[in-house]
């Protein structure tokens, strides 16, 4: 994504507050103004009340500094409550559309990045661009603004002074402009060392077993260590040219103080000028030198938001493999699940070998298909392909005569259910993971699914049954608990075909012989594929297909339409 491009993306999430980032900006513009006042008021109790001993002006003048200190306040407020709505519904428009895009990736996506490095983007750099849409362009605004109106009070106070207090700009401007480069790369550096150090977490946590039982806890500390002494670098670095930028307003503000009391001390010696202007000349300088730091840390903010665009615009790069037809075809009415291969072959990329090819067969509703082969044949691939993660590279897959390309996606991962080996269970309760797939199916129906697939087993036995709440990632329950809640959860979504791969491989035999005869009993009339090596898993089949590198060929039955 260009840097045009990111814009343009940032600036969809921005356009539909616009009506708020108007009112933010004029209240913050009605604070501005406000603020101003002050120091001329000052001027004017110096020179007209202290000057021409007017005690009633005085009054008047510190009347109307409350006045102004306290609409001021009010407007803040109002400010603050409308800005943070703002900046938190842009942040959360923001991830709520990279996620939907996340979520239209094929598994190959998120096989081939580390979880820590996809985080770092959705939440440090998504914060980042936030940060610049909404802080950093009020913050332009606001200073300019700001600096504007000091600009214009300090004209009338003296045209004189105002250039010479003018002197350091340009050597200023010159300065950002040298460091942006250097800024850029450390913020991508600092932005993917601190994903590393999330990715490490991710996976260590997640791995931890197996860290404690290979005695590795002190291998893992020392590779923190390491990573964190990286990110210290990147830190240090990137504090370093931020220090340098951050040191000039103070000190060109410095330089143009001495500037404007030597140029303006001469005037008010020579009578060109009073003291109350000088000193409300001064005040008024000083207060330049806050909107003056915050513009030039929106031109440093900016570099950085490049950065955060970037990256996120790499993850937005990422293309879909498959998407939803323009005009979806529905299924018949009739559909039972009548599964057509038709030449099918599958390479993961233009450059990768392919990893299925010719693959003609013709799957009767209705018939139970063992498949069967070594590990890395393809047998994944296959049922991935018959979920439509990917299209085949070569041949199409028909359901029920529809080919896969023409269904909605969303209807045809209804009608194909597939149970992996090592199904994902949610944080929540039992019930809660066997309605994932069908969040509107009723108790009665989630209990009978629970009991096919013997979850009431184990389940019956805790005090608030399927109620109960199972810790993250199912990891209160055993491999075979787990296998089967998610085969209860294939059972509720009533698909037209049950793919289960590897499903029952945790579950002991006799149950596992169980759950089958539960399956097929229930999914009598329905297209059951079943992934195994375990001859066991194969009986009541009507074929068994072994995968093979040129091919798919039947060992035992028979596949007759
Ligand atoms: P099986 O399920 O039979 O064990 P898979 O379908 O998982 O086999 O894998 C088939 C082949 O495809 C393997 O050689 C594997 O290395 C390759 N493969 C799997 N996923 C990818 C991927 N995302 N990118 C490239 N190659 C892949």
């Amino acid at each position: 994504m260009t840097t045009d491009a990111g814009l343009r993306w940032l600036f969809r999430f921005v356009l539909p507050h616009r009506f708020r980032l108007a009112l933010v900006l004029l209240t913050s513009a009605g604070a501005t103004a406000l603020s101003l006042a002050p120091p001329y008021l000052t001027r004017l109790v110096i020179d007209d009340g202290l000057n021409g001993r007017r005690l009633d002006l005085i009054g008047t003048y510190c009347a109307l500094m409350l006045g102004t200190a306290l609409a001021g306040a009010a407007l803040a407020t109002f400010n603050r409550w409308h800005y943070l709505t703002l900046s938190a519904r842009t942040l959360f428009a923001l991830r709520e559309a990279l996620l939907a895009h996340l979520q239209r990736l094929p598994p190959r996506f998120f096989a081939g990045r580390a979880v820590g490095d996809i985080m770092a983007r959705v939440d440090g750099d998504v914060a980042d661009i936030q940060r610049f849409a909404v802080d950093t362009l009020l913050a332009a605004a606001n200073g300019t603004l700001a600096l504007a109106g000091l600009a214009a009070v300090m004209a009338v106070l003296s045209p004189k002074l105002l250039l010479v207090s003018l002197v350091a700009v340009p050597a200023q401007l010159a300065v950002v402009r040298a460091l942006r480069p250097r800024l850029e790369r450390q913020t991508r550096s600092l932005r993917e060392r601190s994903g590393a150090v999330t990715g490490f977490f991710i996976e260590t946590l997640g791995m931890m077993k197996l860290v404690q039982s290979s005695g590795a806890e002190a291998r893992e500390t020392a590779r923190l260590t390491r990573l964190q002494g990286d990110l210290l670098d990147d830190l240090r670095r990137l504090e370093m040219t931020g220090a340098a930028a951050g040191s000039l307003p103070g000190l060109i503000g410095g330089i143009a103080a001495a500037a404007v009391f030597l140029a303006g001390g001469a005037m008010v010696v020579h009578g060109q000028l009073s003291v109350g202007t000088l000193i409300a000349f001064v005040a008024y300088q000083a207060r330049a030198a806050g909107p003056a730091g915050t513009l030039m840390g929106v031109a440093l903010a900016w570099r950085r938001a490049a950065v955060s665009l970037a990256r996120v615009g790499e993850l937005l790069a990422e293309a879909p493999a498959v998407t939803d037809p323009p005009v979806p075809l529905a299924l018949p009415a009739q559909a039972r699940g009548f599964l057509c291969l038709e030449g099918v072959g599958f390479a993961y990329g233009p450059e990768s070998p392919a990893v299925l090819a010719g693959i003609d067969m013709a799957i009767p509703a209705g018939t139970k298909i063992a498949v069967t082969g070594p590990s890395g044949v393809g047998k994944s691939t296959l049922i991935d392909l018959l979920q439509r993660h990917y299209d085949p590279t070569e041949g199409r897959i028909l359901l029920d005569g529809i080919d896969l390309r023409r269904l909605r996606l969303a209807e045809l991962r209804r009608c194909v259910a597939v149970v992996a080996q090592d199904a994902p269970l949610l944080a929540g309760t039992l019930a809660d993971n066997i309605r994932y797939a069908a969040p509107d199916a009723t108790d009665t129906a989630v209990r009978r699914a629970a009991m096919l697939a013997e979850v009431t087993e184990f389940a019956d036995a805790l005090p608030l049954g399927l109620g109960a709440r199972i810790g993250e990632r199912g990891a209160t329950l055993s491999g075979g608990q787990r296998q089967r809640l998610a085969i209860a959860r294939a059972l509720l979504q009533d698909p037209l075909v049950l793919i289960l791969d590897e499903a029952t491989s945790a579950v002991d035999h006799a149950a596992g012989r169980r759950i089958a005869e539960a399956i097929d009993r229930l999914f009598a009339g329905r297209t059951r594929i079943v992934v195994s090596h375990h001859a066991d898993a194969f009986a009541g089949a009507d074929a068994v297909l072994e995968v093979r590198r040129d091919g798919v060929v039947l060992r035992h039955g028979r596949l007759a339409a």
